[in-house]
Order: C-alpha cells, then structure tokens, then sequence
C-alpha cells in the first residue's frame, strides 16, 4: 500500500478515551447487549441485540401469542405492523408516511419491485447495474428475465462508468448505493436525475445505508427502493425487509406476488384479486410477527438517535481505522480499498490482504470480529450507536500483533465454515 507516514501528532488511547467521554452518542452503547471481550465491527451484516427486544418479545410470546391466541391481530397490533414499522423506516430514509413497508426479504421485495418497473416502463430493454452490485440484485435480475421469456438484458458496468452508460434505452438503472464489500457509495441523487432524464426508472439497495447514515430518498427524488432489516436497523437475524415506493407510482403499478394481504379487502375472501389502494400492495402473504417484534425495536432505538451525527461519528471512525493501520500495520501487505475521501465512503473500511480470510479468522480468534468477503477483503463495518474510539484503538493493536507475528499461519484458521 501506499504508507503516507502520518505528520499527525501521533494518537494514543488515551485521546480516543477522551474522545469518547465527549461522545453524544455515546450513551447508545448502553441500549446494546454486547458480549464481553468482544470487539464488534460487523453490524453491517449482523446488528447487535437491542436490550429492549427480550422484554419486548418476552411480552409478545406469553402475552400476545400465549393469552391473546388469533385475536392479537386486532388488540395486539399485529395486523397493521407492516405499515407501522414502515413509517418508522420512512423518517430514516427520507421518505413519508405510506411510501414503505416491512414485508419478506430484501431479495424477494427486489423482485417485486423489479417486476412492477418493468411494466411501467415498457419500450426500453436493458436493466443497467454493475458487476460489483450484491449477488441476489443481480440474480433477481436474471430470474425475472428468464421468467418474463422476453428480450430484456442485464447490462453491468463498472461504477465508474454508470452514469455514462444510461441512456434511452435504459429501463431501470438498478443500485447499491453503498457498495457491500468496498463500503464506495453512489451519488444517489445525481444519478436518479439522470435516469429520470433519460428515462430510465431507479431502484436503490438501502442495505448498506439505512440505519448508517441519513438518507434523502424524496430529495434524490427516488421512484423505488429496498433495504434490510438485520444490518444496521439491529432487527435480528432474518428480520424481515423493507420496500419503499414513490406515492407518484403507487397507483399504476402491479407485482406478481399478488397475495391476498395485498389485496384492498382480505377479509372479504373474494376470488377475484385487486390491489389495495398504496404501498400495501405490496404485501403477499402472512409476515413473521416475532420477526417484526424484534425489528420494531431496533427501529424504535434508531430513531432516538441523531442521524447526521451518527454519520459524522461513523466518518470519523473510519477515518481513524484507516490513519491507525496506516501508522501501525504498514508493511504488511494491506491494501486499502475503501474510498478515502468520505464524502463517497459508506460506514465500512475495507482492505485487501492476499492471506485476508485466515487473518480475519485470527481476529475473531482474538475477540476482533469483522468479516471477509471474496476474494480477498477483510471488512470492518462501524455502527455509531455501540462501537467506540478506543474499540478502534484495540483493535489495531490485536491486527498488528497478529499481521507481526504471522498468528494467521496457523493452520484453524484456514478453515472456513459455511457462512464467511
Ligand atoms: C445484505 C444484502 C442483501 C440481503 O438480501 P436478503 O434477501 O436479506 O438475503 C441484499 N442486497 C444487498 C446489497 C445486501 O447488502
């Protein structure tokens, strides 16, 4: 890599420390079951566990499932918590009230949302993305076209090169706005108006935002997009996700999944289906009410917390990740891959290492989990609402020790499990 010696006066712990005692957000930490002697930097893909959600769902399992039985849909709120989590999401992302709901997976709510594009925009062929994007959105992609039997084509190009690839053919420009395994985040508004200008219909992957950062989808003027629950919302493993669609398409469009949650009178059994009026067309079937429990806590807990200083401390702490290892781990073959500059940086710093999964494995070894993602990236993701400056400070003194002392040779951490 390219080792700029830091001119900077050089930190110590004992700065982070105090940088810490003057946190706002510090008193989040808190709020978070956190296991000892962990260090945690992976709640871009696993959140950690809100302390209200065993109470919480302590309450919805004897009360509510155990007392209450079937009539908890109406006195327990159960009916209408996919649109009621929704709003909360929508004040994260820049959305309004009816424009999101919580509903299945990330992946199955991208084809929903891929299904109804495509019929809104007929005419025009090439759904545009780059080979970068996160699998699912680019499979969702091939398993549409396959099922539509039609002349529709995945176009991938680099990102670099996305806004120079829309053009009138263009039907959807599909996006991850920051990118899973570099942490680079697209200019969401620049290119929604030049789709729209072209257009072209956008959907945006919040995966790797919402919870992370403020987001604007209204101000980038957004048609659709999608995000988890389980990363930086803290809903638990499998939460379920979220889909936003702009009101301006809420009324002319349809999606396949057309189950009878999504119709305008469930309860009427009626045969024949159609769509209810808005977003809750969107729904297919029965959602994991326990699931949502969860999630609804961890929305609940991120709404209590100042967004643009969430970003601010996040910049900061990959800052300093990325100044630390560059002052301490030089020399050892880490690659940074993340952007430097911020401004085009999500809430992760990733580098590249040529031995970086066994490295990883002795990081976790030692306390320090972050994850590894092919083919070589060992990723380091920081949640502002329980990760702290002197987290930072430990944890490159343990990647030091162990890229020094070459601990990752040994042969356990070689061994890779089914999930990386
Ligand atoms: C995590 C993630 C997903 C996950 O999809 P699931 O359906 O929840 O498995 C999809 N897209 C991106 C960009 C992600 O980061």
């Amino acid at each position: 890599m390219t080792v700029t010696q830091s001119t900077s006066t050089q930190l110590t712990r004992e700065t982070l420390a105090a940088m810490d005692a003057t946190d706002a957000l510090a008193s989040f930490r808190d709020k978070f079951y956190l296991p000892e002697g962990v260090l945690y930097f992976d709640g871009n893909s696993l959140g950690a566990l809100p302390k209200t959600v065993e109470d919480r769902l302590q309450k919805a399992i004897t009360q509510e499932w155990g007392d209450g039985l079937v009539r908890s849909w109406n006195t327990a709120g159960w009916y209408e918590m996919p649109r009621r989590v929704g709003n909360k999401i929508a004040k994260l992302i820049g959305a309004k009230d009816d424009e999101v709901v919580v509903a299945d997976s990330t992946s199955v709510n991208l084809f929903k949302i891929l299904s109804a594009a495509v019929k809104l925009n007929p005419g025009k062929h090439i759904i545009l993305s780059e080979p970068d994007n996160f699998p699912t959105d680019l499979y969702m992609v091939q398993g549409l076209i396959q099922l539509l039997g039609s002349d529709h084509k995945l176009v991938l190009k680099p990102a670099a090169e996305i806004m120079d690839a829309i053009d009138e053919d263009t039907a959807i420009v599909m996006l991850t706005h920051v990118n899973y395994r570099t942490g680079a985040m697209h200019d969401m508004k620049a290119i929604t108006a030049k789709a729209h200008q072209k257009g072209a219909l956008m959907i945006w992957d919040l995966c790797h935002s919402v919870g992370a950062m403020p987001v604007d989808l209204t101000g980038a003027n957004a048609d659709f997009a999608i995000g988890c629950g389980y990363k930086y919302l803290n809903g638990g493993p499998g939460a379920p996700a979220f889909v936003y669609v702009a009101a301006r398409h809420q009324a002319h469009f349809s999606q396949p999944l057309a189950g009878w949650l999504g119709h305008a009178r469930p309860f009427a059994f009626d045969w024949k289906y159609q769509p209810a009026e808005g977003i809750g067309r969107y729904l297919a079937g029965t959602q994991p009410v326990l699931s949502m429990i969860a999630l609804e806590c961890g929305v609940d807990l991120m709404l209590e917390a100042d967004l643009s200083l969430m970003r601010q401390k996040s910049l900061a702490m990959g800052d300093l990740f990325i100044q630390l290892v560059e002052e301490q781990c030089s020399g050892y073959g880490l690659e940074l891959v993340t952007p430097r500059n911020g401004a085009i940086r999500g809430s992760q710093v990733s580098f590249s290492h040529p031995q970086g999964f066994p490295i990883m494995q002795a990081l976790i070894a030692h306390g320090v989990i972050g994850d590894y993602r092919e083919p070589n990236i060992l990723r380091f993701g920081f949640t502002p609402l329980y990760v702290s400056y002197v987290d930072i400070w430990d944890t490159i003194q343990i990647l030091a020790t162990i890229l020094r002392e070459h601990t990752w040779e040994k042969p356990e951490f070689q061994r890779r499990g089914n999930v990386t």
